[in-house]
């Protein structure tokens, strides 16, 4: 049985848990102090020697990432954190920095100082204003403290921080994009190459990471790159944030080795919601992962067993679905996302989501045509691969997975209407009088 692994949210339930007070008590910034005393080659080897990789979905190694810099012109150099979690069902990012937002500052200061950038920015989602305003608070203190500014803590080495609400666009999650509207420009994905270590940010030699992979770096730092292989699996080392929602008794973040699998998640959230209905299909990381059914329960989660089983470990965005739901339904909902946020930029993903979007309505509401099935599979073919960058391809995968596991479902789609089928009241995460209100 794999346990709990609480590193990123061992105090969130103290009191003012995202204060500097908590996080110097738990022993925040030590990992600090100790980097500045390492040559900055080391410290990058020692994040490559931990195995760490990207925790916004893609699992790029962390350290390789870092090493990809060219050598220092006398330039400027930018490390860019994405903080602008809005994939449905990603919910990781906003909790850790709402809770424990110090990690991210540590892990910021470390980074800079290793891959010498002096100016960082951490890039967050507009809409969640109470996250930005805990991150410029959380700023201000580590400034109060020494840990940012000038010459910290004696070292000689100088680091300031923005932080940068984004406009609520899902498409500036992706990293050129992002450096795009972070540039003032409307955020479209930029032609690659050059990438961002080469020209990025202001076409400057830049990394861009997740908040989630830049907040494990004092961990490293402090307890060593053996202790971070110690936990999860040979390729898929440490630990992450596995965010539990939909029908399941408790939902949250349960941060555990990578490689522990949904069946002994589910254990430990007190299983599904209610005996009246079993698992039904689930995400292994957001929605732009291809969906996984009640037999890929012991599937190992981690980059290469969730590959393995045909869909992607994402950004462990396990949503839950039990049989009250229409598979249908579910998918027309993140096509309609899709739809709306694609940045137009490219002819498959602009009009093929649109297109995507009216067939699953006609299906969803018993209209659908017998070639609709093979026009959607027809439409995702048209997309995936042929698309200027990762939306267009995470739109599809709902669809052929869906289809791939429940086509009954959609066949259904012709003659009968969804909420017929599945009533949208027996789906309900809370009791009508609760959702009522
Ligand atoms: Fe924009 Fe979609 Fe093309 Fe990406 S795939 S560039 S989001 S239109």
């Amino acid at each position: 049985m794999t346990t709990l692994t609480p590193v990123l949210s061992a105090f969130w339930d103290d009191d003012a848990s995202w204060s500097m007070a908590t996080y110097e008590r738990e022993g925040g910034y030590g990992a600090l102090r100790t980097a500045l005393q390492t040559p900055k080659a080391d410290l990058i080897q020692l994040v490559k020697d931990s195995g760490l990789r990207g925790r916004g979905g893609a699992g790029f190694p962390t350290g390789m990432k870092w090493g990809f810099l060219p050598p220092d012109d006398g330039g400027p150099r930018y490390l860019v954190v994405n903080a602008d979690e809005s994939e449905p069902g990603t919910c990781k990012d906003i909790p850790l920095m709402m809770a424990a937002p110090q990690f991210l500052i540590e892990g910021v200061a470390i980074t800079s100082y290793a891959i010498g950038c002096t100016h960082a920015f951490i890039y967050v989602r507009g809409e969640v204003v109470h996250v930005y305003r805990r991150l410029l608070r959380a700023v201000e203190e580590a400034y109060a403290k020494g840990f940012l500014g000038k010459n910290i803590l004696g070292s000689g080495f100088d680091l300031d921080v923005t932080v940068h609400a984004g406009a609520g666009a899902y498409i500036c999650g992706e990293e050129t994009a992002l450096l795009d509207s972070l540039e003032g420009r409307r955020g479209q994905p930029r032609l690659k190459p050059p990438f961002p270590a080469v020209a990025g940010l202001y076409a400057r030699p830049t990394v861009v990471n997740n908040v989630e992979s830049i907040a494990s770096v004092p961990s490293i730092v402090a307890n060593g790159a053996d202790w971070f292989t110690s936990m999860g699996s040979e390729k898929s080392t440490g630990f992450g944030f596995f965010s539990l929602s939909g029908h399941v008794a408790r939902p949250g973040q349960y941060e555990a080795p990578l490689g522990v699998t949904l069946r002994e998640l589910l254990d430990m959230a007190g299983g599904m919601r209610s005996e009246q209905y079993g698992l039904k299909f689930w995400t292994p990381g957001g929605s732009s992962t291809p969906i996984l059914t009640a037999e890929h329960l012991d599937v190992p989660l981690d980059f290469e067993g969730v590959g393995a089983a045909g869909s992607m470990l994402g950004t462990r965005a396990l949503q839950i679905f039990d049989e009250s739901v229409s598979v249908v339904r579910a998918v027309s909902r993140w096509v309609d996302f899709y739809a709306h946020e694609s940045c137009g930029k490219c002819t498959p993903c602009r009009e093929g989501n649109f297109w995507m979007k009216q067939i699953l309505q006609r299906l969803e509401h018993g209209k659908g045509t017998e070639r609709d099935i093979d026009l959607l599979l027809d439409a995702c073919d048209n997309i995936l691969g042929r698309s200027f960058c990762a939306l267009g391809d995470g739109a599809t995968s709902p669809v052929t997975s869906a289809i791939q596991y429940f086509r009954d479902e959609f066949v259904a789609g012709t003659h009968t209407p969804a909420d017929v089928l599945f009533p949208p009241e027996h789906s309900l995460l809370f009791a009508p009088e609760v959702a009522a209100k």
